[in-house]
């Protein structure tokens, strides 16, 4: 199975992602979390890119597609993969279609996650993840077993992302509208697109992704 995970900034695609990536025993590609990886071991990619991810702006579409080439190519993606945070650009979403043509894949769907955007300033202040496992906590409605910690690496501390301090989340949301929400009319005509209400609790969503996928037959 092949998902792409369309939605703003604190919708909820890593969340989601992750736990349809466990279910399904395919792989979780999240661009962001790569470039992450890429700024704390101080690689050149990493380097590059840290700036523009402090700033909110988006890295340029040619990095990223063949970040998103190489990785999609690893054993653990042979049977399928979710992608968190990419396509994020009209650009990307044509050569992500290219590149799966090439290789005579197709996507299975779009999950365009929607939510408010007050609900999505309020999710990402409260958002915090495990440095090590990536794991997504909310102080609000999904908070640790100890404060500050991750439940599953005893001893090791939340970190809050640097681009969720609330100013630039605003300039990531109005880069969301204007770059990355004409995705879902690209996919829509490509009848992929799956729209899912991203309010609720994580399980609710869950629930709500499931049966959608369901009722498209992308799932049994
Ligand atoms: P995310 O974790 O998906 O919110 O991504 C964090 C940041 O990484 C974004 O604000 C961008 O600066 C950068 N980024 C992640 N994915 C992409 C992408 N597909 N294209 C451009 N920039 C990206």
């Amino acid at each position: 199975m092949r998902v792409v995970m369309l939605g703003p900034p604190g919708v909820g695609k890593g969340t989601q992602g992750q736990r349809l990536a466990r279910e399904f025993g395919i792989a979780m590609i999240s661009t962001g979390a790569m470039l992450r990886d890429a700024v704390a071991q101080r690689t050149p990619l990493g380097i590059a890119a840290g700036r523009e991810i402090d700033a909110g702006r988006l890295v340029g579409d040619d990095v990223m597609v063949s970040l998103v080439r190489g990785r999609t190519q690893e054993s653990d993606a042979e049977r399928g993969f979710v992608l968190d945070g990419f396509p994020r650009t009209v650009p990307q979403a044509e050569s992500l279609d290219r590149m799966l043509a090439e290789r005579r894949q197709t996507l299975d769907a779009v999950i365009n996650l929607t939510g408010p955007d007050d609900e999505l300033v309020r999710r990402l202040g409260a958002r915090r993840e495990c440095p090590l496992c990536k794991r997504i906590y909310n102080l609000d409605s999904a908070p640790p077993r100890v404060a500050g910690r991750c439940d599953d690496h005893e001893g090791t501390a939340l970190i809050q992302r640097t681009d969720d301090a609330e100013q630039t989340v605003r300039t990531r949301l109005s880069i969301y509208v204007e770059q990355t929400a004409p995705l879902a009319a690209h996919y829509q005509a490509r009848g992929r697109l799956i729209e899912v209400d991203g309010a609720g609790s994580a399980d609710r969503v869950y629930d709500r992704m499931k049966r959608a996928l369901q009722g498209a037959g992308v799932t049994q």
